[in-house]
């Protein structure tokens, strides 16, 4: 077997440059050369997961199919490449400091004083090498979170500088990304901030093998010729990338700098064969040349940070591409919707999404978006917390249970149509003991949902506290809400669907975290064309 090669991305001068995205479009890259790549993210911050970071923090909460609650670049990486990711694609400092100490109680160190270097440096190492150890990739792109200079990133950077050594430069090597700001009163691209970034990593003893320059402008001969000089980079490795109108530009823009020559060249793999990136620039062609346009209301309570939806807004541009339609998000704050008039908002709209969310903030918002929606038949789509809004509104409005809520936001509802899973009354930490990962779901036939899965059962990724409470399903089903999606094993209601309404589902799952370029999400496909469907009866 072939020694897995791997590649570092650092970050270098600010934070925010996007190394997800240009590690995910160089795995692109690499891939369309036939390498199986994975990439996997290092975060130096001592939460063990995001999985307990409010989403103003640290933007969505990306689940996995083995229920890892992981940082959002994750979902990057599935959504290029069109591979699933796994726990091992996610490690925190703080999940490093937990397994070192959790060994140093059970005496594994022996006596040893426990330090950060070799112990944690060694922990790192190890879940560095997990993913290359699996046999299943060529190459493995692992991205530092953080900026070069950080105190928290040292021990992620000792741990490349050991495994650099160790394996050797055509077996390992470091892209570093860093930012050349724009000065407009001199109209000068400047280099020194980049300069210093990459002092400061060679301060650590590593010196990077390629140099990918985020710019506003494109970069001249000379500024390549004098970073390379004060960078000790080879000229062909200094990458431009430049800003895109779209990260799906990204893969693109790299092909045309040679990422992906340069890399295979350092790391002594073959790299003559034409990349094959079909599939992905017919997505790019319908993605920019879309026949109409639609508006989505997207109902959330943290729309102020877009990124807290990340997976959804990419969902619904996989989805557009597909039906040839350009997608456009309205965000709206559920807590707006409990004090401006519903209809002023939302009567433009050819779809609504209600989003995911913990605790009451904003929910009676979201309720009477869901109201609106199927009163005025405007297809809806409800996700988690939104189809869990969706049972509560029909319960309040259709049976009449005017008290009728979840026990998340009212433990003394006389009518608990979400109630807390009987799994979960015990558990007491917060983190990582929702119910996660993914779970099998079978489909009544002549559903909604069968028609646009074309499948019997289906398996969607959960992460959740609350369930739709089966004691309520009769009087639900009667009323016209029928549940078209129950998980064989536990008989908990995972969609339900209302019946007389163009398109109305709700979803216990989080179909968001499937869809890819190249397979957007069967369900987001439905639900933008039954969109579509609604703006052309509009006459929109
Ligand atoms: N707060 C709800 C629950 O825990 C919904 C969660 C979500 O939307 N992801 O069940």
């Amino acid at each position: 077997m072939q020694q897995t090669k791997y590649i570092f991305v650092t970050g270098g001068v600010t934070s925010s440059l996007g190394k997800g995205i240009i590690a995910a479009s160089l795995a692109k890259l690499l891939q369309g050369k036939g390498y199986s790549v994975t990439i996997q993210k290092l975060d130096p911050y001592l939460n063990v997961d995001p999985g307990t970071l409010n989403p103003y923090e640290h933007g969505e909460c990306y689940v996995t199919n083995d229920g890892a609650e992981t940082d959002l670049d994750l979902g990057h990486y599935e959504r290029f490449l069109d591979t699933p990711t796994s726990q091992a694609n996610n490690v925190t400092t703080g999940r490093i400091y937990q397994s070192v100490i959790d060994k140093e109680r059970k005496g594994e160190y022996l006596g040893k004083t426990v330090q950060i270097i070799p112990h944690i440096t060694d922990e790192i190492k190890e879940r560095i090498q997990i993913l290359g150890k699996t046999g299943d990739y060529d190459i493995v792109i692992t991205e530092i979170g953080g900026t070069i200079g950080d105190i928290e990133s040292l021990p992620y950077i000792e741990a490349v500088r050991q495994i650099l050594w160790e394996l050797g430069h055509e077996n390992a090597l470091v892209i570093h990304l860093t930012l050349l700001p724009y000065l407009s009163t001199t109209g000068e691209l400047k280099t020194k901030p980049t300069q210093h970034s990459v002092k400061m990593l060679m301060q650590s003893g590593v010196s990077p093998d390629v140099l990918v320059c985020r710019t506003e402008h494109h970069i001249t001969d000379e500024i390549r010729n004098k970073l390379a000089l004060f960078c000790n980079v080879e000229k062909p490795a200094i990458i431009e990338s430049i800003d895109a109108e779209t990260i799906y530009d990204v893969p693109g823009l790299m092909l045309q700098e040679g990422l992906d020559l340069v890399v295979l060249k350092k790391l002594k793999l073959a790299f003559e064969k034409e990349s094959n990136l079909d599939k992905w620039n017919d997505f790019l062609y319908k993605f920019k040349n879309p026949k109409s346009e639609i508006k989505i209301g997207l109902i959330g309570k943290y729309v102020e940070l877009h990124d807290a939806y990340k997976s959804i807004v990419e969902s619904t541009i996989h989805a557009g591409a597909a039906n040839e339609v350009k997608v456009n998000i309205e965000w709206i704050h559920s807590e707006d919707l409990e004090v401006k008039n519903i209809p002023t908002i939302l009567k433009e709209l050819d779809g609504v999404i209600v989003a995911p969310g913990f605790g009451s903030r904003g929910i009676e918002g979201k309720i009477k978006a869901v109201q609106y929606a199927r009163e005025n038949k405007i297809p809806f789509l409800g996700i988690c917390l939104g189809m869990q809004m969706a049972v509560i509104e029909y319960a309040r409005n259709v049976l009449g249970y005017i008290d009728a809520n979840s026990t998340e936001m009212d433990e003394s509802t006389k009518h608990p149509v979400i109630d807390i899973m009987d799994s979960q009354k015990e558990v007491t930490e917060k983190g990582g003991t929702m119910r996660l990962g993914s779970w099998k779901c079978k489909l009544k036939p002549n559903s909604i949902v069968s028609k646009a899965y074309g499948k019997k059962v289906i398996a969607e990724r959960h992460r959740h506290r609350y369930e739709f409470n089966n004691k309520y399903l009769g009087d639900l089903e009667k009323a016209g809400m029928m549940a078209t999606g129950i998980n064989p094993k536990t008989k908990l209601v995972e969609i339900i669907e209302v019946i007389n309404h163009p398109w109305f589902v709700g979803v216990q799952y989080h179909p968001e975290y499937k869809s890819t370029v190249l397979n957007p999400h069967p369900l987001f496909i439905s639900f933008i064309r039954a969109a579509l469907e609604q703006s052309l009866s509009n006459g929109d």
